[in-house]
């Protein structure tokens, strides 16, 4: 592990996820893609803002001919409807859609953006998610590429977010529990 500066953060408990491990969770999940979506018509459609990061890299692994497309909502928890803050660039009637999420936690945001995309008559639409933490599922969302299933706990780096923070970590960590309140 580099001498990253964030290590000696004070909100920062622990490394989950290495930059090791995550380089292994993208050239593995990478290759069953390519097997998967050989001869089809792929896109992949990163969530903003934290899908980014995971879709960089793992797109790199996908030895295929395809699309990228971006996709931003407002998020859950402000007491509003949630609603589509960005919308895809490019039609994909037609289209194989991998929506690639860095976390996958109530389910709620990708049971809204599924139910988005699916009535936009794509071939198909599936899930590829860096975490996946279970224990706080609300809807239930098809997952077909997870990294990692994740306790529990609150975490940054790698495309996640604390206030906007930590987004450029190289790897998954887990924020103390005094931070979170
Ligand atoms: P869901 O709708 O599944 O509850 O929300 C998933 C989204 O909430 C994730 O894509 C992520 O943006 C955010 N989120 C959920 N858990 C965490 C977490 O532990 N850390 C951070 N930074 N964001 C989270
Ligand atoms: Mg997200």
């Amino acid at each position: 592990m580099s001498g990253y500066y964030t290590i000696h953060d004070p909100h920062i408990e622990r490394v989950l996820l290495t930059e090791e491990d995550i380089a292994e969770i993208c050239s593995s999940i990478g290759a069953r893609i390519t097997e998967d979506y050989r001869g089809k018509d792929l896109v992949l459609v990163a969530l903003l803002r934290g899908g980014l990061v995971f879709l960089a890299d793992v797109c790199r692994h996908i030895e295929l001919d395809l699309t990228l497309d971006f996709m931003a909502i407002s998020s859950y928890g402000s007491g509003e409807a949630v609603r589509i803050v960005k919308d895809l660039d490019d039609d994909i009637r037609g289209k194989h859609v991998l929506v690639v999420e860095d976390l996958v936690d109530t389910g709620l945001t990708l049971h809204y953006i599924l139910s988005v995309l699916s009535g936009r008559s794509p071939a198909s639409v599936a899930v590829c998610t860096l975490l996946d933490r279970r224990a706080r599922r609300i809807a239930d969302v098809p997952i077909a590429y997870r990294g990692l299933e994740i306790p529990d706990v609150f975490v940054v780096g790698y495309g996640l977010d604390l206030g906007g923070r930590y987004r450029n970590l190289p790897y998954v960590a887990v924020v103390r529990d005094e931070v979170m309140g």
